[in-house]
């Protein structure tokens, strides 16, 4: 099947007993046994529920991947991914990672004596240069949250296999339409898939994929072990948003291309970030590992905090909020909101400017975005 219909169909048959369509929601801790020893293959919804494994199935099918595993949240498989680690064990990471997935590598598991050297993975060679011999992993984000660097996948895979460590990649911002880590030879691809899968702003969730079995059954151990699981409900929710993420890729691409193109022109803006223009530093790269360029885009204004507050304040449609990948466009200020935990001295280390701005492009009609944009900019 090819992806259009797998990310519709996959996993998803009707259900045996009423012919329903869509799967039933097993909102059920337990499952009744007929005798010892003989269940229906479920036995409590920590360790596996039947609507989770429809989830699991199509998530799998959509990457090109034979395994899925869900959590209750993008950080708890993230979390979950780590713990494939023992203490003394070292993780290279691109530098400009989501701010909750730096918070906890740097202030949870550095106490559990984990450690990670946090590296510009834009740059093959400076990641290559990382690896010491306790090194098992490389966490590769691309395109990265907030800066959109984007990371040269076939390197990475080659640095991982000569170097016999883990590859794993957060994959949220691109997603399986736009890119997918598998088939350059990634180990594990995680997605929050509060983001773009589920795509409407309605739950917190998160997978892990691989082609692995013995990465599937320590992921499948360690989610019924830590119970870090969705409902029934959250996964059927994200089931439903799934099935039209190919239509909305297609129009958060287009639209970001257009607001994008508008940012670039305009007088008040320093620079813009969009893997999908000319003058990203890794535009070649991202066009030819990716079928597509996504909607999110960081563009840096003249004028610092106050502009970038001001923007903040004077958007209309644009919604002010942290999140990304839904239907509704969304607008952050990192320096102030997403990643105001992360030290002053650190931010402006990592080009996170004061005048940075982030915007996750909808699908509303693109003018009236454009529009938005406009009035709020005409007042900076
Ligand atoms: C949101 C996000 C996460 C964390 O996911 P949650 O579902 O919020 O826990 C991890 N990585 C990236 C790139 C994200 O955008």
């Amino acid at each position: 099947m090819k992806l259009d219909t797998r990310i519709v169909r996959a996993g998803i048959t009707p259900d045996p007993t009423t012919g329903s369509i869509l799967p039933p929601i097993y909102e059920t801790a337990t499952f009744v046994l007929e005798k010892v020893g003989k269940d229906k293959g479920f036995d409590y919804t920590r360790s596996s529920n039947p609507t989770r494994q429809v989830l699991e199935e199509n998530l799998a099918a959509i990457e090109g991947a034979q395994y899925g595993v869900c959590f209750a949240s993008g950080m708890a498989s993230v979390d979950s991914v780590m713990k494939l680690l023992s203490a003394g064990d070292h993780v290279v990471c691109s530098d400009d990672v989501y701010g909750g997935v730096s918070r906890h590598f740097n202030r949870v598991l550095a106490r559990y004596q984990l450690s990670f050297s946090f590296v510009d993975s834009s740059d093959a060679a400076a990641v290559r240069a990382a690896i010491k011999p306790e090194t098992r992993m490389l966490w590769i984000e691309t395109p990265t949250n907030p800066l959109l660097k984007v990371t040269d996948m076939e390197a990475m895979a080659e640095i991982a296999r000569e170097n016999d460590i883990l590859l794993g990649v957060d994959s949220t911002f691109a997603t399986p339409v736009f890119l997918r880590p598998l088939e350059f030879g990634a180990d594990i691809v995680v997605h929050s898939t509060t983001k773009y899968l589920s795509g409407h702003n309605q739950i917190i969730g998160g997978c892990v994929l691989t082609n692995r079995e013995d990465i599937f059954q320590e992921m499948k151990f360690i989610q019924k072990t830590i119970g870090a699981v969705p409902s029934p409900m959250d996964c059927w929710l994200v089931l439903l948003g799934l099935k039209t993420l190919h239509l909305r890729m297609a129009r958060h691409e287009e639209s970001g291309m257009k607001v994008a193109q508008y940012l670039e022109a305009h007088d008040k803006i320093v620079k813009v970030r969009y893997p999908g223009l000319p003058s990203h530093p890794q535009h070649n790269i991202a066009a030819a590992q990716m079928d597509g360029f996504s909607g999110m885009i960081s563009f840096e204004l003249k004028g610092g905090i106050s502009a970038g507050k001001t923007i903040m304040n004077s958007v209309k449609l644009c919604a002010l909020a942290e999140s990304l990948g839904a239907v509704e466009t969304m607008i952050t200020h990192p320096a102030t909101m997403t990643h105001v935990d992360v030290p002053e001295e650190e931010r402006r280390a990592r080009g996170l400017t004061d005048g940075l701005v982030r915007i996750s492009v909808g699908i509303e009609d693109s003018e009236d975005i454009l529009n938005d944009l406009d009035q709020a900019l005409a007042l900076v």
